[in-house]
């Protein structure tokens, strides 16, 4: 079948890719219908790898995907021909204990779209799971069905900590992620949320969005921000979005006493900041691997109207014009948040 392949670094081609999956009894076959670009895949493009995980063998891009039910297996009750879906790219081993304890995330077999040797999902169908194919509410667009999987990630940051009413949370990196955990916290019960980035551009995002409060770290002066905002005290949580290996001093100094941070983004080198201050305040540290059981909180919350995704979508750019999409999406312009691809033949 048709499908976008990575050949090898920075090598996109469009064409036929010969791809055995058959449908099994618990399965369910989807026609794609629009597939997110998300940076892993634009990693791997520019890069070839991400960390150990290395682009050996051409591989099939993407992996934020929604589209339509066109076969199912014999055993799948829950879901019917027709039905929209979205899909959940990472399939655990049932039976590892990482799975049966219930954070299948952190399965070392995991078998996730689009990290090799397990290809992504820009082609017409794919065969998934069907416990892992999420039906979507006929008022949440397959759009904004592709927006789960990285919402998903937002929502399974703020699993990890106690959000209070009007709390007052900072999220460092302004990027797609960081945007749907602030939204995520304030969907929770935050009263605002600071968003920083060094990007002018990437913050004016935050004023589609009331309670989202963009800090130019580059102007704006953070620890004013702190005093005036939180009379000194430091913000109660605290979300690192940014993979910066610079946003740990951030952390540090304003994270409030008792308060958790949340680390999200990976950066590439070993980071090492000193500990004390946190101890002295203790302060708690959180990490996020993809998420767990989160898919269907993120559809309530599209569905409800609690969040809403839609700003975000800067472009949907067609299958067949896709090797471009890639190449704008490694150009990291600074108005893209995310672009999407859909007409998938
Ligand atoms: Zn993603």
């Amino acid at each position: 079948m048709i499908a976008l392949v990575l050949e090898k670094k920075l090598q996109l081609s469009i064409r036929d890719f010969d791809i055995k999956e058959e449908l099994g009894p618990d399965d369910v076959k989807i026609k794609i219908n629009t597939v997110g670009i998300c940076g892993s895949d634009v990693h791997y493009y520019e890069y070839g790898k991400i960390g150990n995980f290395i682009v050996k063998e051409p591989m099939i891009l993407g992996h934020e995907a929604s589209g339509t039910i066109i076969a199912k297996g014999k055993n799948v009750k829950n879901l019917n021909i027709k039905d929209r879906v979205c899909i959940e790219p990472g399939i655990p081993d049932k039976n590892s204990r990482a799975y049966k304890i219930g954070m299948y995330n952190v399965d070392t077999n995991v078998k996730f779209w689009a990290t090799p040797p397990i290809h992504g999902c820009l082609r017409p169908e794919v065969i998934m799971p069907a416990d892992f194919t999420f039906k979507l509410n006929d008022n949440v667009s397959f759009a904004e069905g592709a927006m789960i999987e990285p919402l998903a990630v937002g929502l399974q940051a703020v699993s990890k900590v106690k959000i209070q009413p009007g709390s007052i949370g900072l999220v460092l990196g302004c990027g797609p992620i960081g945007i749907v955990t602030a939204l995520s916290a304030l969907a929770n019960g935050c009263s605002k949320i600071f968003v920083a980035d060094i990007v002018k551009e990437k913050l004016k995002i935050c004023e589609k969005y009331k309670g989202l409060i963009p800090i130019d770290l580059t102007k704006d002066d953070l620890k004013q921000i702190k005093t005036d905002e939180t009379k000194g005290w430091g913000f109660d949580i605290l979300f690192e979005a940014s993979g910066s290996t610079k946003a740990y001093d951030l952390i540090v100094e304003n994270i409030a006493p008792g308060g958790t941070i949340v680390v999200i983004g990976m950066p590439v080198e070993k980071i090492s900041f000193d500990i004390t201050p946190l101890s002295v305040k203790e302060a708690k540290i959180e990490t996020v691997f993809r998420y767990a059981n989160q898919y269907e909180k993120a559809i309530q919350m599209l569905a409800t109207n609690k969040i809403d995704v839609k700003p975000l979508i800067t472009d949907t750019i067609p299958f067949k014009e896709s090797v471009g999409a890639f190449k704008r999406a490694s150009e990291h312009r600074p108005n893209d948040i995310k672009l999407q691809i859909n007409n998938i033949y």
